[in-house]
């Protein structure tokens, strides 16, 4: 059998793993570049013809892992798409916005339409987690919960060819625990070969106590200051943390109540499925939500339903926190917030999210006192702190641990992906280190024989 990868080779996004075996051809993920580059790397053919792929594998969500599957199939991909219950209502919404934004985008062929996701959509099948799932006579699958998403997923596959069975796993993107929401990451313990993400694979995050601590702070001085805090977030599983986590805070009982406003029309929608899918939270999720009815709400606390909405929170003096999208600053709602109060002194912008280069979210990161939005060239004054402890990635330590649980049968090699810089030789040293397994970083397009 032969793997060869397509995406996130030395880079954070375009997830993609293709899998050929004597009579099967499937691909783990099916994602979209977000690099400078990436209206060009998306547009262009595939690597493969999608005509021939069987089946596709979703490990969750996030578009950099779902956001070329309407392409799949509009180039001739005709198979399921096999991933967790609420994958398929997020991998919707992200989808949808997704369509929605090529649409807008000036110039060019969008790369699909609304109704592409409504034609893909159709063809994904959920799968229960921990339940061994035959695809075919020769494939196996079992999902487990890779704590990283709402309906994240590490994928355990077991492959026949003649008498060999050999178990390949992949892990997604795997979670940040404790987390609140989602459950922890499941452990795995045994596979031949292991294709790990290593986002992080050379950082310690802050912990998330420690993180909280930041934040209540953070809180109290704005309020004294009567500060404007400003929070970019992702739509997906940060918005949703961060309710709860701010929810914690003001439901504590000592912190005045200010007003807490989110803007983004995405985000909400997201929220919206958290909420049918409660099952699949973790244990304090499920005990808060039944004894308060809905996790996503405290008092004070606003979501932008209709126009005027965001213009009422503009307009309100004294303290309060807003979040809004993007997290990385790029575009949305939340440019509307930097233009009108980064120039002012009693600002507080909290960045809590990955910051690509060159985004505006890492310019302001990095202290540029002048940035461009839009058109427009803004002043900062406004103080920006960052805090990297929400982060819904495993860390480096995190990613070593997970990897040292695998021991029956110890993997034969561990490919690492989905990391920049020297993310991935940094997670690939630690694993060699600490365990002597075999590691290698593929490049784009590199195949090997398993
Ligand atoms: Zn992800």
């Amino acid at each position: 059998m032969k793997v060869s990868f397509h995406g996130a080779c030395r880079e954070v996004t375009g997830s993609c793993i293709l899998v050929e075996t004597s009579d099967v051809k499937f691909i783990v993920d099916c994602g979209l570049f977000q690099d400078e580059d990436s209206e060009f790397r998306n547009m262009i053919s595939f690597d493969f013809n999608p005509f021939d792929i069987d089946f596709v594998l979703l490990t969750h969500a996030h578009v950099d892992h779902c956001g070329k599957i309407p392409k799949l199939f509009k180039e001739g991909f005709m198979g399921n798409v096999y991933c967790s219950y609420p994958t398929v209502d997020l991998a919707n919404q992200m989808l949808l916005d997704s369509a929605k934004v090529f649409t807008m985008r000036e110039g060019g062929t969008p790369l699909y339409f609304p109704s592409d996701v409504e034609k893909a959509i159709e063809n994904f099948k959920a799968v229960p987690y921990d339940q061994e799932y035959s695809i075919t006579n020769n494939i196996r699958i079992r999902l487990k919960d890779a704590g990283h998403i709402l309906g994240s997923a590490i994928f355990e596959v077991w492959i026949r060819e003649g008498k060999r069975e050999v178990k390949l796993v992949f892990s997604g993107d795997l979670g940040n625990p404790p987390a609140p929401i989602v459950k922890d990451t499941d452990l795995i313990d045994g596979a031949d070969y292991v294709f790990i993400e290593s986002t992080y694979g050379d950082k310690v995050h802050l912990s998330r106590d420690n993180g909280r601590k930041l934040l209540e702070e953070k809180i109290i001085e704005g309020i004294k200051n009567d500060a404007v805090m400003i929070m970019p977030v992702f739509a997906l599983e940060r918005t949703q943390e961060m309710i709860v986590e701010l929810k914690r805070i003001f439901e504590k009982g000592h912190i005045k109540n200010i007003p807490v406003f989110l803007d983004s029309p995405l985000a909400s929608r997201v929220t919206n499925v958290y909420k049918k899918y409660e099952s699949f939270f973790d244990e304090e999720a499920k005990r808060i939500s039944k004894k308060k009815k809905d996790l996503f709400y405290f008092e004070n606390f606003k979501i932008s339903k209709k126009k005027g909405d965001q213009a009422s929170f503009l307009k309100h003096s004294g303290a309060k926190f807003v979040m809004a999208g993007s997290g990385m600053c790029d575009g949305g709602r939340v440019l509307d917030y930097l233009k009108k109060y980064l120039p002012k002194k009693n600002t507080e912008l909290l960045i809590i999210s990955y910051q690509a280069e060159n985004s505006l979210g890492r310019k302001l990161m990095e202290g540029e006192s002048e940035v461009d939005i839009g058109k427009k060239r803004v002043r900062v004054r406004a103080n920006v702190s960052k805090i990297q402890a929400f982060s819904s990635h495993a860390d480096s330590l995190k990613l070593v641990d997970w990897i040292g649980e695998i021991k029956k049968p110890n993997p034969k090699t561990i490919f690492i992906n989905h990391g920049d810089g020297i993310s991935s030789e940094v997670l690939s040293n630690n694993i060699k280190e600490k365990f002597d397994l075999n590691t290698l970083i593929p490049d784009y397009g590199e195949e090997y024989e398993l």
